[in-house]
C-alpha cells in the first residue's frame, strides 16, 4: 500500500462535526475558520534513517530544515506561518550539545521566518532521532488557496528551480559510500554548494507569498513540491477536476543541478519530475493575471490546465506527448 492509499484508507468515513473545521484531510494543511480569520495547521515528521542521514546532515541544518518543510505547507495555503510546536524524541547516543545544535537550527529558522516556537514535547527513543513539527498560520478566510481550485486554461506556474535537492542527495550518498569503503578518501563536495544547500537546508517560499499578497493576486490552486513536480501537478489536476499540459522545455532547472545530474547518468528533467524535496510552490493563476505575474514575479510558467478528458501530459523537448505519472517516469541511465 502506498502512502496516499494508506492515508485514504485510514481517513475513510471521517466526518467533520464542527462547523469551524473548514478543511480536513486532503490538502497541504487543515483550515479552521473562526469568523473572518482562518487558522492553518500542518504537521510533518522527520525520522532518522528515513528522512535524514546524520552522517552527512549537520544537526543545525536538520533543525532548520525540519521547520522550513513545515512552513512550506502553510505558505502553500496562501497563509502566513506564525507559530510552531516542536516534538523531539532521541536515543541516549545524543549528547546535550547535539540537541542544542538541532535547536540552534530550529531557532534560526524561527528568526528568519518570523515564527514563534510556542511549545512541544520531549521524549526518548530506542532508535535514533525523530522530529515532529506542527506549524500554525493565519490567512483571511477568503484568501485561503486549496489544491482544488484550478480551472481549464489557467496557467501552471512554479517558483525557483527543481531537481536540485534530489541531485544533492545523490552526491551526498555517493560520497558517503566512497568514504565507507575507504575512510582515507575525503568526500569531494566542491563546486556543489547550491545542490547541497537545496538538500540539507531548503527554504520555504515566504517572499513569493508576500509578493502575491502585495500584488493582490490569488492563485486558483496551490501545493508545495515535496514529492516531485509530477506527483504535485497530478494532485492539483485531479483535485481540481481538470487535465494539464507541462512543457519540458519550460521546467526550471539550475545549471549546477543539470550538470551534476548528467554526471550521475540521470535525466535532469526526471530529477525535477520525480525527485522531490524542492519545497517550491506549484500554483495556477487565471490568464487575466498573466501580465502582472510576468512583470513582477520571478517564476516560471511551465504549462496550463486543460479539460479533464484531455488527461495529464508532459510535452517533451522533441514535442513527444508523454503521460504524466507520479512514479511512472523511469530514470533513464545514460553512460
Ligand atoms: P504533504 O506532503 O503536503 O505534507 P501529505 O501527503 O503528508 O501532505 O498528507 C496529505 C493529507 O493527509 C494531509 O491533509 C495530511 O494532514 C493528511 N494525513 C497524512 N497522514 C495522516 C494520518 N496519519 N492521519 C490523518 N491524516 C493524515
Ligand atoms: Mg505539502
Amino acid at each position: 500500500m502506498g502512502e496516499f492509499e494508506l492515508i485514504r484508507h485510514l481517513s475513510e468515513g471521517i466526518e467533520l462535526k464542527n462547523p469551524t473545521s473548514k478543511k480536513g484531510i486532503g490538502d497541504d494543511a487543515a483550515v479552521i475558520e473562526n469568523g473572518d480569520v482562518a487558522t492553518i495547521v500542518s504537521t510533518d515528521m522527520l525520522v532518522e534513517g528515513i528522512h535524514f542521514d546524520l552522517t552527512f546532515h549537520p544537526l543545525k541544518h536538520l533543525g532548520y530544515k525540519s521547520v522550513t518543510v513545515n512552513l512550506s505547507d502553510i505558505y502553500a495555503m496562501n497563509a502566513i506561518p506564525k507559530q510552531i510546536v516542536v516534538g523531539v524524541a532521541f536515543s541516549n547516543r545524543f549528547s546535550l550539545e547535539a540537541i542544542e545544535e538541532l535547536y540552534s537550527g530550529i531557532r534560526l529558522a524561527c528568526e528568519k521566518y518570523n515564527v514563534d516556537l510556542v511549545g512541544g514535547d520531549t521524549t526518548s527513543s530506542t532508535s535514533g532521532l525523530i522530529i515532529s513539527i506542527t506549524a500554525i498560520g493565519t490567512a483571511k478566510k477568503e484568501n485561503v488557496v486549496y489544491r482544488n481550485g484550478a480551472k481549464e486554461n489557467d496557467l501552471l506556474c512554479v517558483s525557483g528551480d527543481l531537481g536540485g535537492a534530489y541531485v544533492g542527495l545523490q552526491l551526498l550518498e555517493r560520497e558517503k559510500k566512497i568514504f565507507l569503503e575507504n575512510p582515507k578518501i575525503q568526500p569531494d563536495l566542491s563546486g556543489a554548494d547550491y545542490i547541497l544547500e537545496r538538500q540539507l537546508k531548503p527554504e520555504a517560499q515566504k517572499e513569493l507569498i508576500e509578493k502575491l499578497h502585495e500584488l493582490n493576486i490569488k492563485p486558483t490552486s496551490m501545493i508545495d513540491i515535496s514529492d516531485g513536480l509530477s506527483s504535485e501537478a497530478l494532485h492539483l489536476s485531479t483535485q481540481s477536476n481538470v487535465g494539464c499540459n507541462i512543457f519540458e522545455s519550460k521546467i526550471p532547472i539550475d545549471p549546477q543541478t543539470y550538470d551534476r545530474a548528467r554526471e550521475f547518468g540521470l535525466d535532469p528533467t526526471v530529477c525535477a519530475l520525480n525527485g522531490g524535496e524542492d519545497y517550491e510552490l506549484l500554483f495556477t493563476i487565471a490568464q487575466s493575471d498573466y501580465e502582472v505575474i510576468r512583470e513582477h514575479l520571478d517564476i516560471s510558467i511551465i504549462g496550463h490546465m486543460t479539460d479533464k478528458s484531455a488527461g495529464y501530459h508532459l510535452i517533451d523537448k522533441s514535442d513527444n506527448v508523454v503521460e504524466l505519472r507520479a512514479q511512472g517516469w523511469e530514470v533513464k541511465v545514460k553512460s
